[in-house]
């Protein structure tokens, strides 16, 4: 596995790529790998010939310093990861390259997209991360581009901002990795104590009982939140940082829930934030994939 920290090099290699006549997929991380990670290098290669990862914990879109400087490092451990995974390279760029002082240029998306759920309590993190994974792209320069839908928010953002600002290539959405007990992997789980890993379960729980409440014929949405809402409060050092249902399609917020809306989370479980979502009506958690 080829490894590169200067965006030259990266750029070369990922040209080179290119006039050989191979399609280039990308998937960008902030390390602390899982299985989630490598689930969507596995999708990246599937439907290209050589696969490129990036690691970089990106400042730019923490809005809690203490956040960022807690954030998991786990460099070696990554890098054995991604070579079993059949990575066939990774871009480590340094925060003096890609951010050189007096960085003055921000890509920006507005409206619906961007002024709810994690961007209504995380203020700048979408800027942050449409500049750096168009940074990113400008030196990847991937053919296809594969992100979670654990992040389901990210991932339309990206998908939006590739397709206003004409980028020229593929996003895809790979589906989110759980643990065998239904808690979506996170590389901030390993901040997590074994009693708060164990309260941390609460958000699949909650949301998998406003899908039975949906299921079972209920739809106004106030309802299918107060179930979740109740499940995460229950426990001990727990807080909700948002709990909303949307529509799929346009993001919209919906009073009485469909087949295409979402009900997506964020908890604090002592200091460590997680989020999840699930599509109602869709099935029952924990999702697994390549097993
Ligand atoms: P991160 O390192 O957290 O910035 O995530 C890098 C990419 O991995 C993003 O596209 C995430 O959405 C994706 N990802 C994170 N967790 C999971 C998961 N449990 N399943 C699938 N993809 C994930």
């Amino acid at each position: 596995m080829d490894q590169f920290t200067s965006i030259a090099e990266q750029r070369a290699w990922s040209r080179g790529q290119r006039r050989a006549g191979k399609r280039v997929g990308f998937v960008p991380t902030m390390g602390a790998l899982h299985e989630g990670h490598l689930s969507l290098i596995r999708q990246a290669r599937a439907s290209t010939d050589v696969v490129c990862a990036s690691i970089f914990v990106n400042p730019t879109q923490f809005d809690r310093p203490e956040d960022f400087a807690k954030y998991p490092i786990t460099l070696d451990q990554d890098l054995a990861m991604l070579r079993d995974a059949g990575c066939d390279a990774v871009f480590l760029p340094t925060k003096e390259d890609l951010y050189p002082e007096g960085f003055s240029t921000f890509v920006e998306m507005v409206g619906p997209l961007t002024d709810k759920m994690c961007a209504a309590t995380r203020p700048g993190h979408f800027r942050g991360v449409t500049t750096i994974v168009a940074k990113l792209f400008h030196i990847v320069e991937p053919d296809v581009a594969v992100f979670g839908q654990k992040d389901l928010q990210q991932a339309l953002i990206i998908g939006r901002m590739v397709r206003e600002l004409d980028f020229g290539l593929e996003i895809q959405i790979g589906p989110t990795v759980r643990e065998k007990d239904g808690l979506a992997m996170s590389s901030r789980n390993r901040r997590l104590s074994v009693v708060e890993r164990r309260i941390a379960l609460a958000l699949p729980r909650g949301l998998e009982l406003a899908n039975r409440l949906f299921k079972s014929g209920t739809r106004e949405s106030i309802k299918l939140i107060e179930v979740l809402g109740t499940e995460v409060l229950q426990e001990e050092g727990t807080a909700l940082d948002y709990a909303e249902i949307v529509d799929l399609r346009d993001f919209g917020e919906v009073e009485t829930a469909t087949d295409s809306s979402v009900l997506a989370a964020a908890m604090f479980v002592g200091e460590v934030r997680l989020i999840d979502h699930i599509k109602l009506g869709g099935a029952a958690m924990p999702v697994t994939i390549d097993e």
